[in-house]
């Protein structure tokens, strides 16, 4: 096991999601280096200000924010960060983000807006009631989403092989779309480090299925293929956005793919003659969940109920914009 450099610091901030905490990884050196952020709550920005006092710095001095990929508990301080450093008359920190995930970061709440309208068609297309999800709306959703993050001016779009430097040496850009189209990890080979996002977790395994509105490829196969990406660094310690360090990676690999290969003979195991909602299926799949996983869940559900149709395993019809999944055999 390798020993990760006293150079890089993990910052566990607060989220108000079921995830819990995001790690934001400080690196010391020049140009000083924070990756990810946390919400714009209150609690995530006195946290991570905390955190880097406790390192002798503030948010001000943060030169260079790499964002892993545009989600709101990954870019929310983003902004906060940028006018920090300007308000001590320093030239703005270069903020980079994948070039596939540009929009979500630099049109926070235009991108917000129509996301909230497909969370809320899922929900139609998925079979689920007013009733299954009280005070669940698209305009609560919006109100909600709109409220922790916001715009940052002036992000710089990353892409594949992209090398950024850092206090550690370079860390080199891996293009890992799945999880978000624009999901990267950054790759320092100095050290064999991996900052991997979200696009590999330890004990949880990372929703491959949250674009189903951005790509026409199913995403969960677009996961797949970029979990091999990761292969040729078995041996490197990863350090991913949620939860603890891993260091077996070509083990995590396996047993992710095990748990989708499982995930899909689910699915496919509640398939019978009787037409079934992707909600009701989800419900078989994934148990009794929350409203704050509801969407996770029907979107992945759908990625299964997909792949298995494209198997020919499973026949889908759509009736008035509900899609209703039937087995092929009877
Ligand atoms: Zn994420």
């Amino acid at each position: 096991m390798l020993a990760t450099p006293a150079a890089v610091h993990a910052l566990r901030v607060p989220t108000p999601f079921a995830v819990g905490d995001v790690n934001c990884y400080l690196i010391d050196g020049h140009p000083l280096t924070l990756i990810d952020t946390g919400t714009k709550t209150e609690e995530s920005a006195a946290i991570l200000r905390a955190g880097l006092d406790g390192l002798g710095y503030r948010l001000g001095d943060i030169e260079q924010l790499i964002l892993t990929h545009g989600h709101i508990d990954h870019i929310g301080l983003a902004a906060e960060i940028a006018r920090s450093r300007e308000a001590f008359g320093k030239p703005r920190p270069n903020v980079l983000v994948h070039a596939e995930d540009m929009v979500r970061v630099a049109q926070y709440e235009t991108f917000t807006k129509q996301r909230m309208k497909s969370y809320a068609d899922i929900m139609h297309s998925s079979g689920v009631s007013p009733k299954d999800a009280p005070g669940v709306t698209e305009r609560m959703m919006t109100h909600y989403f709109l409220s922790m993050g916001e715009s940052v001016s002036d992000v710089r779009p990353l892409v594949e092989g992209d090398v950024l430097e850092s206090g550690i040496g370079q860390l080199r850009v891996l293009w890992v779309p799945g999880h978000s189209q624009g999901s990267i990890c950054l790759v320092n080979e100095e050290n064999r480090l991996i900052f991997s996002g979200d696009h590999i977790l330890g004990d949880i395994s990372s929703n491959p299925s949250l674009d189903f509105d951005v790509t026409t490829e199913i995403p969960m196969l677009t996961y797949l293929r970029s979990l091999d990406k990761l292969l040729p660094f078995d041996g490197s310690t990863i350090l991913p956005g949620h939860r603890k360090p891993i260091f077996n990676l070509k083990h995590r690999v396996d047993e992710l793919k095990e748990e989708y290969a499982r995930k899909l003979s689910l699915a496919e195991d509640t398939l019978g003659p009787k037409p079934k909602t992707v909600y009701e299926i989800s419900r078989v799949i994934y148990g009794n969940y929350d409203m704050d996983s509801m969407i996770l869940a029907l979107a992945e559900c759908t990625d299964l109920l997909r792949i298995l149709e494209q198997k020919g395993h499973a026949r889908l019809e759509t009736v008035e914009g509900v899609v209703y999944a039937y087995s092929v055999d009877d």
